[in-house]
């Protein structure tokens, strides 16, 4: 017969607090703007300097930003307003390869 105990783990005295939930605020509803895939320069604030998405944990935004935000970014990608990735700045694309 096995008796389970709960125990509990115990986390490192002294250490940090396990969360520290730094208040973010969505910046779009802040600024109270729209998000254009348009304003290039607006939605370069919200991607990561490898172009990518900035995940909404990150950026604090909220869903119905972070919805029109993706929408913004992949229009604007797909109308070479933005690059799909830093290695993309008129430079042929990374997985290129001419076929021999
Ligand atoms: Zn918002």
């Amino acid at each position: 017969m096995t008796t389970e105990r709960e125990s509990t783990p115990q986390r490192r005295p002294g250490g940090r607090p396990r969360f520290y939930s730094r208040r973010k605020v969505c910046q779009p509803c802040v600024d109270k703007k729209e998000l254009d895939y348009k304003d290039v320069d607006y939605l370069k604030k919200f991607l990561s300097e490898r172009y990518m998405i900035e995940a909404r944990r990150k950026s604090g935004m909220c869903a119905k930003c972070q919805r029109s935000l993706a929408k913004a970014v992949k229009k604007a990608r797909h109308l070479a307003l933005l690059p799909f990735s830093p290695s993309q700045k008129g430079a042929l694309p990374v997985h290129y390869r001419p076929r021999s």
